[in-house]
């Protein structure tokens, strides 16, 4: 039986990207935080008068601090609205629902926020929606738990009321919040193509590919499948190193969590020998301050490792600067 060559099988995995990301808020975002944990939306007043919700630090117009903040209404109008039919984890609601901007009554921008009805035909750009309050406030956009239907008319008036609030650290608000932790999640199917794929099965061999551009010969490690500057597709495929060449490197002083690595330790670019791009490896069996440039070094594997632990030195002479100083 004969059989044509089936192209190579191209990887795919889901990839997550998660963290938490940690921000202080600064007096207006305290303030606005706060008071939503106190059912008080607060906006800011700019040099023109206009009442921004949710209130920003800087006027965006003359780019002047701006800090007077006022109250507006936890009732308003929708401005513009899109319908959510397949909400995803974290999102507002469980259920469908339409994203919505608000001008809430007394202010001159509108809000972006999550409105609860039934379906699109019940959501109209003008109609009137009140806040409803999560039950459980802790200082967060989401102690608005989203918006709901309003029947109330509009106040005819629509300005701002008249009691401006000061900001927390004047006293109005005790035990102001000043600061925030937001969960950031990135859910990816990530593909890395037919380049990549083979650089990804080489490594489960514990060997390095690269492939090199038929116009100006370099060799790419990793392999992108395209020569950024001759702009045309690399197809030949070439394994460099194991050895190779410490380029440039720096010396790390600051522990990054979830990594068991002892501080400080050098992060260098390795030229691998072959390579004409220089990757990123960490280099260890030797002392952090005798790492140099033009270091010869060797990956070290560990037992089920997708790819090298760090590189140690390999005993040979350094390299002439002259042979990697296009590396860098
Ligand atoms: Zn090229």
């Amino acid at each position: 039986m004969t059989a044509a060559a089936s192209p190579p099988e191209v990887l795919r995995a889901p990839l997550v990207v998660e963290f938490p990301f940690t921000r202080s808020l600064g007096p207006v975002q305290s303030a606005f935080l706060t008071g939503l944990r106190e059912r008080v939306v607060l906006g800011v007043t700019t040099s023109d008068g206009k009442v921004m919700v949710p209130p920003v630090e800087y006027d965006p117009v003359t780019a002047d601090e701006i800090r007077d903040l006022v109250e507006v209404s936890a009732t308003g109008t929708v401005t513009t609205w899109a319908w959510n039919g397949e909400p995803r984890p974290q999102q507002p609601l469980a259920t469908p629902f339409a994203w919505v901007l608000v001008r809430l009554d007394g202010a001159d921008t509108a809000i972006l926020h999550a409105l609860d009805a039934p379906g699109p035909e019940s959501v109209a750009t003008g109609m009137r929606v009140r806040i409803r309050w999560a039950t459980d406030r802790v200082g967060a956009i989401t102690d608005i738990a989203c918006f709901e239907p309003d029947d109330t008319p509009a106040d005819p008036t629509d300005a701002p009321q008249a009691s401006p609030r000061a900001a927390p650290h004047d006293g109005v608000f005790t035990d102001a919040v000043t600061g925030i932790v937001a969960e950031a999640r990135l859910d990816y199917t990530y593909s890395p193509g037919r380049a990549q794929t083979a650089y990804i099965n080489a490594l489960s061999e514990r060997r390095t590919v690269g492939e090199r551009c038929p116009s100006c010969h370099k060799v790419y490690v990793p392999p992108r499948g395209a020569c950024p500057t001759c702009g045309v597709a690399t197809t030949d495929r070439v394994e460099v190193g194991p050895a190779g060449t410490v380029t440039t490197y720096c010396i790390v002083n600051i522990k990054a969590r979830n990594l068991d690595i002892e501080v400080p330790y050098v992060y260098a670019h390795i030229a691998l020998d072959g390579a004409d791009l220089a990757l990123h490896g960490r280099i260890g069996g030797i002392p952090y301050d005798q790492v140099r440039m033009g270091l010869r070094v060797e990956p070290v594997w560990t037992e089920g490792g997708r790819h090298p632990d760090h590189y140690r030195p390999t005993g040979e002479p350094d390299a002439d600067y002259d042979v990697y100083k296009e590396l860098i």
